[in-house]
């Protein structure tokens, strides 16, 4: 199986010592990157001409909800990762809120099995903190890692008990595994919905107040400190939480964090007097400067990755009252055209910074073997169309579900191809079906 790009202009900040940015052709063999240069004369089984495209290495998002088991009736591990796909991932890291929970060994196993059988893309499974995620008893961590979990979070859930965290933490850190934190004070948050401020009186809707997030973050960094467990802050929404992880980065603490697309194209004003339950997200939407600064960020380094906290929801779960519906908007397939469309063509983020926060960073953070365009690197790309038009319309997604903040948005560029490990998963926009 041998494989030719042709004519594409590579972008890879870690190739080499001063970084990729080339036209040129690249060969892949066998799953892995065999040459790259200009105008190679390759005799390769399958062609692409890339000329006007971008291939960067393969996508990563680290916080998607894949649902599977528990939740089938949402969405699978088969239609979340063919949007991952589409949405051009080469991979994926499912949290463990599935019914069971992702709580010991055996439902990684299972998981990495069902993924082995029905996965468009790779799965690194990231198991439970506790116990169905209840927060009061350590899941079978050392099982889990042995099983093959990236990482550790109770995503959906913050962990209230501060000596449960550092136990977390300190287990975590054992292995040699990232604790991935939802930062949420319950005591402080209650059942809030939207942001705590005037939108959340206008509409007379229960306020989630930015201070809920920070004291929780601020407390992890404490812990952080003290057991020198890596920490990863999930789905960061405000300036004032930004700033507490540039202070800790600073200080030389192994903290990172990430920023999802609707929490920087999106604020509080969104929710309206229409009650769309897609805008209803946990974390909430926030302020307007909170979006500024969440971008500014992403920018400078302080934010490390884009993720997309992919919630797929049936319909007639979302059809409900807006206190009712459920928590969270898909995400795996809008996020590079958002990114695109919103960061990159305007010039707020560079093609390398892009390439850092989808792709590098990810898995540096997941503990994730690095892919790069570089010979010997796993062939897992991603090719990017950066002028083709995208229409956000329901009938566009490949995901089981259609709860999406950004339907009827236009957007340009996109995903047009996704190889992984050499192999086409995604063609001219189609996904290739196994
Ligand atoms: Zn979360």
């Amino acid at each position: 199986m041998s494989l030719l790009l042709k004519n594409v202009r590579a972008i890879d900040p870690a190739a080499g010592e001063t970084g990729l940015d080339a036209i040129v052709d690249i060969h892949v063999r066998h799953g892995e990157v065999i040459e790259i240069g200009p105008d190679l004369d390759v005799d390769a089984g399958e062609v692409h001409d890339l000329t006007g495209k971008v291939v960067v290495p393969g996508l990563v998002d680290m916080h998607v909800h894949l649902r599977e088991p528990g939740y089938e009736y949402k969405e699978t591990i088969e239609s979340g990762t063919r949007a991952a796909v589409h949405g051009g991932f080469t991979g994926v890291a499912p949290m463990a809120n599935t019914n069971p929970a992702i709580e010991d060994g055996t439902k990684v196993r299972g998981l990495i099995e069902k993924a082995d059988e029905s996965a468009f893309c790779h799965v690194y499974p990231v198991g439970a903190c506790t116990k169905r995620l209840m927060g009061t008893e350590l899941a079978e961590m050392g099982d889990m890692v042995a099983a093959g979990a990236v990482a550790f979070s109770d995503d959906g859930k913050g962990i209230q008990d501060a000596g449960m965290m550092r136990r977390v933490m300190d287990y975590a850190k054992m292995f040699g595994k990232v604790v991935m934190a939802h930062e949420q004070d319950d005591g402080l948050v209650g059942c809030g919905i939207v942001n705590e401020g005037p939108v959340s009186t206008k509409l007379g809707l229960v306020a989630w107040p930015a201070e809920g997030e920070e004291v929780m973050i601020a407390r992890d960094i404490a812990l952080c400190r003290l057991t020198g467990c890596a920490l990863h802050v999930q789905h960061i929404t405000t300036a004032r939480g930004v700033e507490l992880v540039r202070a800790a980065k600073k200080e030389g603490l192994p903290v990172t964090c990430e920023v999802t697309p609707h929490h920087l194209f999106l604020c509080e004003d969104d929710v309206t007097s229409s009650y769309d339950t897609n805008f209803k997200m946990n974390p909430p939407l926030r302020t307007k400067t909170d979006c500024i600064a969440l971008a500014d960020a992403l920018a400078d380094g302080t934010i490390d990755a884009i993720a997309t906290d992919h919630a797929p929801h049936a319909k007639h779960e979302k059809a409900r009252e807006f206190e009712l519906a459920p928590f969270g908007t898909t995400g795996l397939e809008t996020a590079l055209p958002l990114v695109l469309t919103g960061l990159v063509s305007t010039g707020k983020l560079s093609w390398e910074r892009l390439v850092e926060v989808m792709s590098i960073l990810p898995r540096q953070i997941l503990g994730i073997d690095p892919v790069s365009l570089q010979p010997g690197s796993m062939a897992d790309l991603t090719v990017i169309d950066p002028d083709r038009h995208v229409s956000v319309t329901a009938d566009w997604f490949e995901s089981a579900a259609d709860n999406s903040a950004f339907l009827g948005q236009e957007l340009i560029g996109c995903a047009t191809a996704v190889f992984i490990e050499g192999y086409a998963a995604l063609l001219d926009g189609e996904v290739v079906d196994q």
